[in-house]
């Protein structure tokens, strides 16, 4: 496949490239690539060299990015590419995301053959994921308005650091995202992510507001980083007040990787401790991941309390929700069934 050139950029002096990606603004020297490692300044032109490039190809439950509230119990074709556009000492997927195009062992897939492969596997969505795909929106766009076409949804696995002008493409064509919100503080996410929570605020706000987008929120609680009882208030409050009670929230556990190796696994009562907040704080679904939970994992209806997708990790044990309706007393559920 020829090389893609890359959208989103403007030449400064010298023949250096200014990407409009995301908000990290790289200055790229010819020859050199950015932050990410997937969009290189070849001869003073910017290329997306991750387009058509993805590390491999999974069949996952669609619980697994995590959506609770979409297509539940269906699978879903997911892939990433080398690279990302964050830089999180805590990142689970760091062999993937901290690796160059030419250092893991990348595959050749263009728009249609992935198209065809959801088509093969007879899924009925497409996932974006497991590194961030923002840095690889070229070849997101172009899958997702094939698979548009075909009756295929688009799901975005993504830390939402992405610039407003470039989200508007990006997004044009998918239907749901699920999108981390790693901590409330900006010390954490300068700290331990080098990128900027307000940026993530805004692209959450906008996918509420100006999007068709179903959205999900996944936030990774560390051990004394992001899990304070104050903390997870704040950051369920500000959910409440600027997205609705409606958007599900998933905590989920981390476990010691990539250069925060010497930090403890998150306990199950911290998950329990920010749920419970969560909950009372005015948010109608919440769950835990990365544990076994099956109370935490269940999804209630917020009018009488019914046990609706009853779960286990990533497996739907029963699913009593009948059109998008509470079975026992027909309050609408959000989401998307
Ligand atoms: S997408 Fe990559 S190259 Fe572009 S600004 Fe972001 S990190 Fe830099």
């Amino acid at each position: 496949m020829k090389l893609k050139l890359a959208k989103w950029w403007e030449t400064q002096s010298n023949r250096k490239i200014l990407c409009t990606l995301c908000p990290r603004y790289c200055t790229i020297g010819e020859g050199q690539k950015g932050f990410c490692f997937i969009r290189e300044n070849i001869e003073g032109k910017l290329y997306s060299t991750g387009y058509g490039r993805p590390t491999g190809f999974a069949v996952d439950p669609i619980e697994k990015k995590p959506l609770s509230h979409f297509l539940p119990g269906s699978e879903i074709l997911s892939f990433g590419t080398a690279g990302c556009n964050l830089g999180c000492k805590f990142c689970q997927n760091w062999t993937m995301s901290k690796s160059k195009i030419d250092e893991v062992n990348s595959l050749h897939a263009s728009p249609e053959e992935v198209v065809n492969l959801a088509k093969k596997n007879g899924v009925p969505s497409i996932a974006y994921t497991y590194n961030d795909p923002t840095i690889f929106g070229e070849y997101v766009i172009d899958i997702s308005k094939l698979a548009r076409e075909e009756n295929i949804k688009s799901v975005m696995v993504t830390a939402g650091y992405i610039d407003k002008e470039a989200r508007k493409d990006v997004y044009k064509f998918i239907d749901a995202a699920n999108v981390d919100l790693k901590a409330f503080t900006e010390t954490f996410y300068h700290k331990l992510t080098f990128s900027h929570l307000n940026e993530v605020l805004d692209t959450l706000v906008w996918l509420k507001n100006e999007t068709d987008v179903w959205i999900e929120i996944t936030t990774l609680l560390i051990p004394g980083e992001n899990d304070t009882p104050e903390e997870i208030k704040q950051l369920t409050n500000w959910i409440v007040e600027n997205l609705g009670p409606n958007v599900p929230l998933h905590f989920t556990a981390f476990h010691p990787t990539f250069k925060m190796r010497g930090h403890s696994h998150t306990p199950p009562k911290t998950l329990d401790m920010a749920r419970k907040i969560a909950l009372k704080e005015g948010i109608n679904y919440c769950y835990t991941g990365n544990v076994h939970d099956i109370d935490g994992q269940t999804t209630y209806c917020p009018n009488c309390k019914e046990p609706l997708i009853i779960r286990d990790w990533h497996s739907v044990l029963n699913n009593k929700i009948v059109e998008g309706k509470c079975h026992s007393c027909g309050e609408e559920i959000a989401g998307v069934f």
